[in-house]
């Protein structure tokens, strides 16, 4: 298991992450090995029919970062390079996040290789339910309870919903969160990642002594998180000046209206083209001028090579592990990024997924606005956190946010002791 996990460059970094937290907060080495490795990881075979009568045989993972908290907790991910190793480092960065947050959650993650962009509605519920029905055994309200991420969205949840309660004979909303509301889903879940996002870089504007009627935003991905991400703070009054997604990247100095742009997306299946812009080089999108970058795509699109030419003030990330650690070690030293580490920027999506989950036991259900007022609660409480720990122990966010999360876990790891 350890030799096929750390076979994948994104797992390699999660871990090397990991080490220097474990490092810094002097872990001993027995308590360093059961906080790394993950729980569980299952992996599985799923023949599906196509729509042109073959049968395909996809794979697909869920790894269970420790259920010592509780239920794990995290997205299912559809995209073409999901491998093991990604799907794990994404549940340990889950791990340390809920911890962080002080959610009762566990880490978890799952993904399948698959290319959600080119198949049928069709072919992707027949996916999402032979997954669903292979994985029920392993998941469960107080087990691990799955939500969406990259290539999935409410539609996705439903299904697995569906196949989770016809199982059981009941319905078990509990199970699953991103779901419709109709289905019980929390309102505010759909945008509360984004949303989280762009409420912290305005928090960090306000730190930086910026305003937000005279700042600018850039963002690398216009997804569920991008999307919501850009909307609210072009609510606060902050510029959009460039977006991006798989199609391209597209630039206005006069600024993007987030409204608009989705309705193009709708339209035409991406960004580029949209009326009034101009198409800018993805990769140099990053490097433009602007007071907040958000990546919101995917990992590892900061490294070394474009670190030390990012011209931002803030660095908000909505992605998951979207700088390298050698990125990471080029912006401490240039000192000049406020950054917002992933573990705090984006946890807004599983705080809500917690508020969903807490709605569902109970049989209850919040307005939107109770549940985007005790979003931004819990997440200027974390925020604070973690800045007080960075001015405390002289280290950057990340070595703060992340030295917070692991410290739970593994202080929780040695009260429950070593069974038998
Ligand atoms: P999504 O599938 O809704 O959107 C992904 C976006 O990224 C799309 O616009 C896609 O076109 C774009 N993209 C893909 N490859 C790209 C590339 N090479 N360059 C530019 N854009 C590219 O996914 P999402 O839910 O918005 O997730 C985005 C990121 O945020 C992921 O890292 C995910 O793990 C993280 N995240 C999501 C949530 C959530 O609640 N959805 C919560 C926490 C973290």
């Amino acid at each position: 298991m350890k030799q096929q996990l750390l076979s994948s460059p994104v797992f390699q970094m999660a871990v090397e992450q990991f080490e220097r937290v474990a490092d810094f907060l002097e872990l001993d080495e027995e308590i360093r090995e059961r906080t790394k490795w993950p729980k569980r990881i299952i992996s599985f075979s799923m023949p599906v029919r196509l729509d042109n009568g073959k049968i395909e045989v996809f794979t697909g993972h869920r790894v269970q970062h420790h259920l010592s908290r509780g239920p794990v907790k995290g997205g299912l991910r559809f995209h073409p390079h999901v491998d093991v190793g990604e799907v794990g480092a994404l549940a340990m960065w889950m791990n340390w996040k809920c911890a962080l947050m002080e959610l009762p959650f566990g880490g978890g993650k799952g993904g399948i290789t698959c290319n959600p962009r080119e198949m049928s509605q069709g072919e992707l519920e027949r996916l999402t339910r032979r997954f669903a029905s292979e994985i029920a055994p392993f998941i469960g309200p107080e087990i691990d309870v799955m939500a969406p991420d990259i290539g999935t969205n409410e539609q996705t949840m439903a299904w697995i919903l569906d196949v989770y309660s016809t199982q059981k004979g009941h319905l078990v909303p509990s199970v699953i969160t991103g779901k419709p509301v109709a289905l019980q889903g929390s309102k505010g879940r759909t945008e509360a990642t984004g949303h989280g996002v762009a409420f912290l870089a305005s928090r960090a504007l306000s730190k930086i002594g910026a305003n937000p009627q005279e700042a600018n935003a850039v963002i690398q991905g216009f997804g569920n998180v991008g999307f919501y991400a850009a909307k609210t703070l072009h609510s606060y009054g902050v510029r959009i000046s460039g977006v991006s997604d798989i199609t391209g990247a597209i630039w206005s100095d006069e600024g993007l209206d987030p409204d608009e742009v989705q309705k193009h997306v709708k339209n035409t299946g991406g960004v580029k083209g949209f009326k009034g812009s101009q198409p800018v080089d993805p990769e140099l999108l990053l490097i433009q001028e602007c007071d907040i970058l958000i990546p919101a795509a995917l990992e590892r699109v900061i490294h070394k090579d474009n670190a030390p030419l990012l011209k931002c003030k803030i660095l908000a990330e909505g992605a998951n592990g979207p700088t390298t650690p050698e990125a990471d070690l080029i912006i401490e030293k240039r000192n000049d990024i406020f950054l917002i580490p992933d573990i705090l920027c984006n946890a807004g999506g599983v705080t809500v997924s917690y508020f969903e989950w807490v709605q569902n036991l109970q049989r209850f259900s919040w307005s939107r606005h109770e549940v985007l007022s005790k979003l931004e609660t819990r997440l200027q409480k974390a925020f604070d956190k973690v800045l007080n720990f960075a001015k405390y122990r002289k280290c950057s966010h990340r070595i703060a946010a992340l030295s917070l999360g692991i410290k739970e876990v593994a202080d929780v790891k040695q009260q429950r002791g070593l069974f038998p």
